[in-house]
């Protein structure tokens, strides 16, 4: 026997389904092809395997990822996602579209009143039928929603395993601490991400239980600054955004879960974007041995006990970039500056107000320099000059 929240469930499928007929949406697709023709939606992505940077694109539909809060950064995100292939999506957040937020990316002005995952379910479902997802309409910090959470997460894998990443897009300390204690209990990985109240900075951090620094061993440099969210929500008052900002912590945010996803490039552990200088600093963030959540001591202790050569492999991960047709003979070089910060170093511990002052010489040393290599002659280069 269906339950009833199945049974609407179905309901909700269906009258998915025949919105999607009735603006003559595409027919699912069974195999991703590399056939590139007009009507191919995959062809693109596909040819990042011609062009050398992920050796099995496909392997995108054996991903799920748990996106927790669908506003100026999570629908974005859920976005991007849904038309890069993500095999599941699963969608969390209470809120309602309002007019208020169109300053932002995403959602339309006739959503307005509804529900912030049903809204966005329509949309993904109608620019990629292939995509599964999944929505939780709920405050995942109340006790109750958080057992839900915690379910969703654990067994909404592809296939009944927990997901494979959890993305947290929310605005507001008490659901990061949910997340990173739920997180830290059941040993996932997941991305944290911000922007600032005064919309001109935002970051990304990647969590791994017992190997980076936890939400709770050391709050990211932008929303340490000691501010009562709270205060931000007062009537009258309320934090500046920009679509611009937004949209640029969500690409870095997905651009990272690709890369950790298909296993390419290398995966930011912190990134950071000041948008009044332009400025990207990283850097990596171990954990505080005495961090006050019990889950993320465990699992340190879990960590320094594994053998050297699987921590090793763990950051192998990485594979070196070949690319198959490079004609140009460009490459570029980069000379990695990561400057390692312990939280609990009393340059991280004092008010982390600093956030983003760049130091001079690490500025000149992140830079990429495009070079060109040697054995190419100058008649070559005036040649491939000539042709771009
Ligand atoms: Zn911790």
């Amino acid at each position: 026997m269906a339950s009833a929240d199945e049974i609407q469930k179905q309901i909700e499928e269906l009258q998915n389904k025949l919105d999607s007929l009735k603006k003559n949406a595409r027919q699912k697709i069974d195999k991703m092809s590399s056939e590139v023709k007009d009507s191919n939606p995959y062809s693109r992505l596909m040819a990042l395997q011609r062009m050398g940077i992920v050796k099995e694109y496909e392997r995108i539909r054996t991903k799920s990822v748990a996106v927790v809060g669908v506003g100026g950064v999570g629908s974005v995100t859920a976005d991007m996602l849904t038309r890069c292939g993500i095999g599941k999506l699963i969608l969390f957040d209470y809120d309602k579209v309002e007019l208020a937020n169109m300053n932002r990316l995403f959602f339309t002005p006739d959503q307005a009143g509804l529900s912030k995952v049903d809204a966005a379910a329509k949309t993904l479902n109608f620019i990629n039928p292939d995509v599964t997802i999944l929505t939780n309409n709920y405050n995942i910090t109340t006790v109750d929603s958080f057992t839900k959470f915690l379910d969703a997460i654990k067994t909404g894998g592809i296939d009944g395993q927990p997901v494979d990443l959890v993305l947290s897009c929310v605005d507001n300390f008490e659901a990061r601490m949910a997340i990173n204690a739920g997180c830290n209990e059941l040993n996932l990985n997941w991305f944290e991400s911000g922007v600032s109240e005064n919309a001109v900075s935002g970051h990304i951090q990647f969590i791994k239980p017992g190997e980076l620094a936890c939400f709770g061993c050391a709050p990211p440099l932008v929303v340490a600054e000691n501010i009562d969210e709270k205060t931000l929500k007062r009537e009258g008052v309320c934090a500046a955004s920009l679509p611009t900002t937004m949209g640029i912590v969500a690409g870095m945010l997905v651009q990272n879960t690709l890369k950790y996803l298909l296993n390419f490039g290398n995966v930011s552990n912190y990134l950071g974007y000041n948008a009044l200088i332009d400025f990207f600093p990283r850097m990596d963030l171990r954990p505080n041995p005495q961090c006050d959540d019990s889950w993320c001591r465990q699992r340190q202790v879990e960590y320094q006990a594994k053998p050297k050569e699987e921590k090793e492999t763990e950051v192998e991960e990485v594979q070196e970039v070949v690319h198959e047709n490079n004609d140009w003979g460009i490459e570029l070089i980069s000379e990695d500056n990561n400057e390692e910060i312990k939280p609990n170093a009393p340059m991280a511990s004092s008010g982390l107000k600093h956030a983003f002052e760049a130091p001079v010489a690490s500025q000149q040393s992140n830079t990429i320099a495009p070079t060109v290599s040697d054995d190419v002659s100058l008649e070559e280069l005036m040649e491939q000059m000539k042709s771009m």
